[in-house]
Parts: structure tokens; sequence; C-alpha cells
């Protein structure tokens, strides 16, 4: 029995580990196509070097999902999770302030810089968390996060002093 059109444009288009698949299964398939199969390895470089390049689609698959992984690790990084030094879950960040939405932009910054200076941690089943509780690498972004806090919250002040300087002038035209 003869390979139909649909048959032979698979096996021509199957991949290397289809094909090697196939070969070693021989038994479900009819001669034919192991033998288009088998040619097909051959045309492609002979068995070794489908098995080459099978194991390098593999060893770049394990690459891509460890990229991943680590892409996956530093968005956590970037979204500012912070861990329970005793259970491992996430804490959530309570700002003691919880002052009411602010109209302006610079003190929607100022209140955002201050949340973060007066904020504390807390875990579901474990309660609060102090900030010396921490691990080390939860201490250091939290300690950037209050430097970068300190900062805006300088920048803010500074600039509002300005604006006042500004307008002080200007009245007293
Ligand atoms: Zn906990």
């Amino acid at each position: 029995m003869a390979l139909d059109e649909v048959a032979r444009k698979r096996i021509e288009s199957a991949t290397d580990e289809a094909l090697q698949e196939m070969l070693a299964a021989r038994a479900d398939y009819l001669p034919e196509a192991c033998a288009l199969a088998e040619k097909l390895i051959a045309d492609r470089g002979g068995v070794e070097a489908a098995q080459r390049r099978i194991a390098e689609s593999k060893k770049q698959e394990a690459e891509e999902a460890e990229r991943r992984q680590v892409t996956e690790r530093h968005k956590a990084e970037e979204r500012k999770i912070y861990r329970c030094p005793k259970c491992g879950g996430e804490l959530d960040l309570t700002d003691s302030s919880n002052k009411g939405p602010s109209k302006s932009l610079v003190g929607a910054a100022m209140k955002a810089s201050v949340d973060i200076l007066s904020a504390s941690f807390h875990c579901k089943t474990c309660g609060p968390i102090k900030t010396e509780e921490l691990s080390p690498e939860d201490q250091k972004k939290w300690a950037g996060e209050k430097t970068a806090a300190s900062g805006c919250l300088v920048i803010c002040v500074v600039g509002i002093i300005l604006l006042l300087l500004l307008f002080g002038l200007v009245v007293s035209r």
C-alpha cells in the first residue's frame, strides 16, 4: 500500500523528534512511511544530527524556562513584595497615617512618601512584623524604599518652599 499525499506531507513536515518516535514504534506504521522517515532523517544529516538538534532544542527550552523564572522573580521584587520571616507569607504594608486622599499631585506624592516612612508590616497569620524582623534582603529593599521616599519628600518640600518664595516675590512687587 502506497502512502497517500496527506500522510507523506505530514511525515515530511514532522519534527526530528516526531520522526525518531515514529521509527521507535515502526510496527505501528506502514513500511513506506518508515522508509520515508528514515530518508528524511538521513537528508537532515542522520540520526546523530537529529538527536543533537533535539537535545539542543530541549536545552533551549530549559534555558527559556529558567529565564522566565528569573523574570518572574524580578517582577515580584519590583512589586515590592515582603515575606514574613516566620511563615513566609506575603506581608501587607499598612500605613499608620491613614489620611484621606490628597487632591493635588504634590500632596499625593508627599502622602505616598509619608505613608512609606510611617508604614509597618502586617502578616495575616502572625500579626504585626517589625522591620528588624525582616530577612536581610527585605531589610535592604525596605531601606532603599525609605531612602527614595525621604528623597521624594525633601524634593516636594523644597519645591513648595521655592513656590512660596516665588509667590512672595510676585506679591511683594
Ligand atoms: Zn507570618
